[in-house]
């Protein structure tokens, strides 16, 4: 199977390699030249031929900026797989376009590494069987969750519980050192309890540090946090929680940590509480 693969940054390459690894011909693109797995010269280059084609680009406009070269060079059976976060209303109207699974991930820079994504896909059950060969190349829990869109909605709710996560997991590291507690001692009793999480096993030890190295960038959670706000409003619903992490993340851009790492929420709620 041919695979033609548009946007080569930090969860593209590694998955492309993966990709390779599973024997796929994948054929990468990236506007910049100096990305790992780019091996072809032009968007036009990378889907001519090809039976799928991935993007894998930060939001929807850089999405419908290829669109049409995938509507143009794409055969008549090519299945298109988005599996950037954006707007699950975008996802839907591409599904009108062309045979479309959106199919957004979780498990960040290590997940995308080690081929241990989860992928939650919207679309149609026979196209998310089609693309089922190439999901288990790239992750590992992998689930159709629904119609189009759906997938970037359950995407919506991940990135809500991460940003949460993140905002209590930074107040429970100035509780403890505000206290004159060893932080890194008492996360580490966190992570084995009730409050455990995947967050809390990768990320203690750098949040305590204050490494904010991406990862994913703070520009991006802000972008995520825009959607679910966007989707929790035509869902007709308030979610106070959601608004106040959206909030948090907007002050770490408007204080210039937007290229750094989003565990990087500690800082804005460490800048709050100082003089
Ligand atoms: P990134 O910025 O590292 O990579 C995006 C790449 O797309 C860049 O290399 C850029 O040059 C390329 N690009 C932009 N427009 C293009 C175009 N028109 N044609 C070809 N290439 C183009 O972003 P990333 O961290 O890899 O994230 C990609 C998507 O995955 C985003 O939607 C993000 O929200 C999502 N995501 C990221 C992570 C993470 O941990 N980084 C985790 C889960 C989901």
């Amino acid at each position: 199977m041919r695979i033609g693969f548009i946007g080569l940054g930090i969860m593209g390459a590694p998955m492309v390699a993966n990709l390779d690894r599973a024997g796929f011909d994948v054929r990468g693109f990236d506007l910049a030249p100096d990305r790992p797995g780019r091996t072809a010269g032009s968007a036009k280059e990378a889907i001519s031929g090809a039976d799928v084609v991935i993007t894998m680009l930060p939001d929807s406009p850089q999405v419908e900026e290829v669109l049409p070269d995938i509507v143009e060079y794409g055969g008549p059976d090519l299945l298109y797989i988005d599996m950037s976060t954006i707007d699950p209303g975008t996802s839907r109207r591409l599904a009108e376009r062309l045979r479309a699974l959106d199919a957004p991930v979780s498990g960040g820079e290590r997940g995308a590494i080690e081929g241990s994504l989860s992928i939650m896909v919207g679309g149609a059950e026979e196209d998310f069987a089609r693309a089922l060969p190439v999901f288990h190349a790239v992750g590992k829990t992998i689930v159709h969750v629904g119609p189009p869109g759906a997938g970037q909605t359950v995407k919506a709710a991940n990135q809500l519980v991460v940003g949460g996560t993140y905002a209590l997991v930074a107040e429970a590291i100035l509780l403890m050192e505000a206290s004159g507690v060893d932080a890194a001692k008492g996360l580490d009793v966190l992570a084995g309890g009730l409050a455990g999480s995947r967050i809390l096993e990768l990320k203690r030890h750098s949040m305590v540090a204050r490494e904010f190295t991406p990862g994913f960038r703070v520009d991006l959670h802000h972008k995520d946090m825009g959607i679910a706000t966007a989707a929790a409003r035509d869902a007709g619903l308030s979610l106070p929680l959601t608004a106040i992490v959206t909030q948090l993340v907007a002050a770490a851009r408007a204080q210039g940590l937007g290229s750094l790492d989003h565990s990087a929420l500690l800082k804005v709620i460490e800048r709050i509480n100082s003089a």
